[in-house]
């Protein structure tokens, strides 16, 4: 049953929240905020919700994810939606993947693991590649249980100043989540085949990280899609962002679109308004969705920030990028499962080269064909394939306007090793996207997809802070701030950040 939502105070004007930004992150913090009492204007640049979770639809009826395609650990959402007096299945139509991906490992004998939460038939796909590693994988899902519950508190709470890290919770999970040790040092203890650890560590890359240098703690992102599932919403992940909206309206969220913000203004140190389109918006709180890395040098003063100053941003580690092909593509393709993970030979020597800012030759490749689950993606007869090839942000210096070309043509060469031989024939439709398209068009600094990494001093309270360092009245939420990117995360964020401006304006907490 859906929780009862506070009725507001209504001895006091109700506080006015500004909202920059519909993504995920801002379209949570805008339904909790409004669902506790407040009075909330969100301020979108583009035409459509959801930022980079939205869905692409073209006149020929293609339709597709244009970021997120896997949506995991629905359970936050879900609370989320019950806190707002809805509910997320009666709002998107979710579907659990089985199986979750299909893996191939090329090589001289390419290998195929078909990801799945059953157990047995896990098992029996990991004994096919690697009989030795069988044992492991019960042993890496309980133990990987444990380290979730132990980190639990660390995600739930935000981290204020340093001293937040000293938290008994915070010291307690230290030992569990063996902050020195990377995710693929800590898979070898459950599997000692390469691909088999790939298999479990290959998820770090939704933080746009290699699992040979992302901490331990995040062995916890493939336990979440064996333990709780990884879901398709019909219609597209586009299709959450739109049904946040319509909830957020529901509790009277005021939606502007096409309403980019110039500035926030200030009085000192505190945030008390936007600027948007030459008007002047007063807020009791800001809360700050858009890219950190773009919009904190364009929308906040510099003299205001010691902590994170242009400077600093500047000199901070991002996460990698991506190339993008989204083809509408006749005919259909049985041999693909919903989400295909190319792994390259060279799988180290594709990262290493991302990390030094080179363009890899011979990428890995990820091809989502949604048509596998849902036939709303295509027009009968027709694909709409997503095609991601992981590669540097702009810090490495790339002309795209001059490498786009050439690397589209290699992506379509890889995706022949997933079944697809006359692919380019077949392309109805295509956009392409590169990091300097995530930069220029859609506001992402650097290009870096993933926002800044998630390596252990760009975290907790080393990351930019929910209530934004150094001032007041200003809040982040987002893939940018604690505790990370990726959607679950996010979510979170969004309730943490929500707290914390509850508390400030004496708000309702809503139940979780
Ligand atoms: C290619 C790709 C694949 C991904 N795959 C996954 C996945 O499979 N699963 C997963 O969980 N996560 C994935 N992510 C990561 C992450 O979940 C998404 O990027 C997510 O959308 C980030 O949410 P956010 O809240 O940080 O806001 P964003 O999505 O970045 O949205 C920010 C919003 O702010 C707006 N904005 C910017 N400047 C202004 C301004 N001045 N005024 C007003 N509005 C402004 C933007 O237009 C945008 O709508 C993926 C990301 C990418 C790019």
């Amino acid at each position: 049953m859906n929780a009862p939502i506070p009725s507001p105070n209504l001895h006091r004007p109700r506080p006015h929240v500004a909202v920059i930004g519909a993504g995920p992150g801002g379209l949570a913090s805008a339904m909790l905020l409004a669902a506790s009492g407040a009075r909330v204007t969100l301020f979108e640049k583009d035409g459509v919700v959801g930022g980079r979770t939205r869905t692409l639809t073209t006149p020929e009826g293609y339709r597709f994810d244009l970021g997120p395609t896997f949506f995991l650990y629905p359970r936050i959402l879900r609370e989320i939606f019950s806190s707002c007096g809805a509910e997320l299945e009666d709002e998107v139509a979710l579907t659990r993947l089985d199986p979750q991906y299909r893996l191939i490992f090329e090589g001289a004998q390419q290998a195929v693991l078909d990801a799945t939460a059953d157990a047995d038939r896990m098992e029996a796909a990991i004994g096919a590649l690697a009989p030795g590693d069988v044992q492991g994988f019960r042993r890496f899902m309980s133990d990987n249980r444990r380290k979730l519950e132990v980190f639990r508190p660390v995600l739930e709470r935000p981290f204020l100043s340093h001293r937040d890290m000293m938290a008994p919770s915070i010291l307690r999970s230290l030992p569990q989540l063996r902050p020195h040790r990377q995710v693929d040092q800590d898979l070898r203890r459950y599997f000692a085949d390469p691909r088999v650890r790939l298999a479990f560590g290959f998820q770090t890359k939704y933080l746009g990280m290699s699992p040979f240098r992302c901490p331990s703690l995040f062995t916890i992102l493939s336990f979440l899609e064996y333990e709780h599932g990884v879901f398709h919403p019909r219609g597209g992940c586009g299709e959450v962002s739109g049904a946040m909206a319509r909830v957020a309206q529901r509790l009277g969220v005021d939606i502007r679109l096409n309403a980019p913000v110039d500035r926030i203004a200030f009085n000192g140190r505190r945030a008390v308004g936007v600027e948007a389109g030459g008007t002047r918006h007063a807020a009791d709180a800001v809360v700050l969705n858009a890219d950190f890395a773009h919009a904190v040098p364009r929308l906040v003063p510099d003299h205001l920030r010691k902590d994170w100053s242009d400077r600093k941003i500047g000199q901070a580690r991002y996460s990698c990028s991506t190339f993008m092909l989204y083809l509408g593509v006749e005919g259909q393709f049985p041999q693909l499962a919903h989400h295909n993970v190319l792994l390259a030979e060279e799988y180290q020597r594709n990262i290493h080269q991302i990390q030094a800012g080179e363009i890899p030759d011979v990428p890995s490749i990820y091809l989502q064909n949604p048509g596998a689950t849902d036939a709303s993606m295509a027009p009968e007869g027709h694909s709409a394939l997503y095609l991601l090839v992981p590669v540097p942000n702009l810090r490495s210096g790339a002309d795209w306007a001059a490498e786009a070309p050439r690397y589209r043509r290699l992506a379509l060469e890889r995706a022949k090793l997933l079944g697809l031989p006359d692919l380019e024939s077949r392309i109805r439709y295509e956009r392409m996207v590169s990091p300097q398209d995530w930069q220029d068009e859609f506001a992402v600094g650097y290009g870096a997809t993933f926002n800044l990494s998630h390596d252990l001093m760009q975290m907790l309270s080393f990351r930019p802070r929910n209530r934004f360092n150094d001032t007041e009245g200003l809040y982040l939420v987002g893939g940018g701030t604690h505790p990370g990117s990726g959607l679950p995360v996010i979510y979170e964020g969004a309730r943490i950040t929500s707290r914390l401006v509850q508390q400030e304006l004496a708000l309702q907490a809503v139940p979780a």
